[in-house]
């Protein structure tokens, strides 16, 4: 009986300390589902390296030659994580009856990749890996991650808590998902919209075994940004309420500062005058960079500026087996 082919998908920036490990790591989980006939000969593990300033893209060159299990994807600069995944699944979704995204450091646990698969055989198209246990993130990383997952949930943006970009997808899901063309992405986002058969795969993550985080509190901040701007105009409808409640406060002040003038002496009300003079400027500002930041969106959509480019593309596999669906 055909089996399913299965494309592991690693986006990878400057990676070079934990990918020869990883390698080792994936390479020998699909080489066993492939020996016990769980998946298709041609299953492989794609990793994008997403414009690394290491040796990560030698590493990969170094292990196409060792497996033809391996192969590799360069950009010809960096582009971002979120990128690096939809390049692997664009180039490699036609030729894979599912794919899964993982990180390079092997945070999320890799040892649930059989159960994913078998969750995938039994007719799921979706299977997203949750994390139930983040005591190796640190405090700071944890309260950032809730209160981000509490902010989207209240502007009603239906995300999976925990859920990060560890994931399986079918081909199918894949070739649904290539549809949302939006130059700003947020998969975890996206997926959840996607509908078919979904399921949730708890697993333990792990701390980094080497490397440094790829996700500096800046690039986080812009993600968490992205992610609510993408989905929400919650933040432009927010303006108006703080809008309408300063009005209704300045009135009281105008009532104040009347009174003050009439039976008070009237130098008293510069500070008055100046506090609410620099409230107002900040609210304002505030209001102008949320509009701003949508507007920016706009701008980056209608150039439809590529998302990503591709300078070296070394996978190949033979025509898809009709397998599932
Ligand atoms: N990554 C990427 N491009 C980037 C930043 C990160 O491809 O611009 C990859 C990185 O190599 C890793 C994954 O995205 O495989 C997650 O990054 P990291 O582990 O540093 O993030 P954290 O787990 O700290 O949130
Ligand atoms: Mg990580």
């Amino acid at each position: 009986m055909q089996q399913p082919r299965l494309t592991i998908i690693v986006p990878c920036y400057d990676e070079e300390e934990v990918l020869p490990t990883s390698a080792k790591v994936l390479g020998t989980i699909v080489t066993k589902l492939i020996q016990s006939h769980q998946l298709d000969r041609e299953s492989k593990v794609l990793f994008v390296d997403d414009g690394s300033t290491d040796q990560t893209w030698p590493i990969i060159k170094k292990l196409e030659g060792q497996s033809e299990r391996f192969c590799g994807l360069k950009f010809s600069r960096n582009f971002g994580h979120q990128n690096a995944l939809m390049a692997g699944m664009q180039v490699t979704g036609p030729t894979s009856d599912a794919i899964i995204t993982i990180d390079a450091d092997l945070q999320d646990d890799p040892n649930v990749i059989p159960e994913m698969v078998a969750r995938f055989k039994a007719g799921n198209d979706v299977v997203l890996g949750v994390r139930n246990d983040r005591s190796s993130d640190s405090r700071f990383k944890r309260w950032t991650a809730e209160t981000f997952y509490g902010m989207m949930r209240k502007i009603g943006v239906q995300l999976v808590p925990d859920h990060a970009d560890f994931r399986l997808l079918s081909q199918r899901a894949v070739s649904a998902l290539m549809e949302y063309s939006e130059t700003n992405l947020f998969l975890r986002g996206i997926v959840p919209q996607l509908g078919f058969p979904t399921t949730k795969l708890y697993y333990k993550r792990r701390p980094r075994f080497a490397g440094t985080s790829k996700y500096p509190l800046k690039k986080m901040l812009h993600f968490a940004m992205d992610g609510i701007t993408s989905f929400s105009i919650a933040p432009i409808k927010a303006i108006l309420s703080v809008g309408v409640f300063i009005s209704a406060a300045s009135l009281f002040v105008m009532l104040l500062t009347l009174i003050e003038r009439l039976i008070g002496d009237p130098v008293d009300g510069w500070a008055s005058l100046m506090t609410s003079l620099w409230f107002l400027g900040g609210v304002q500002l505030i209001g102008i960079s949320i509009v701003g930041e949508y507007v920016g969106k706009i701008f980056a959509e209608v150039k439809h500026r590529p998302r990503y480019i591709i300078e070296t593309n070394d996978y190949t596999a033979s025509e898809q087996p009709a397998v599932l669906t």
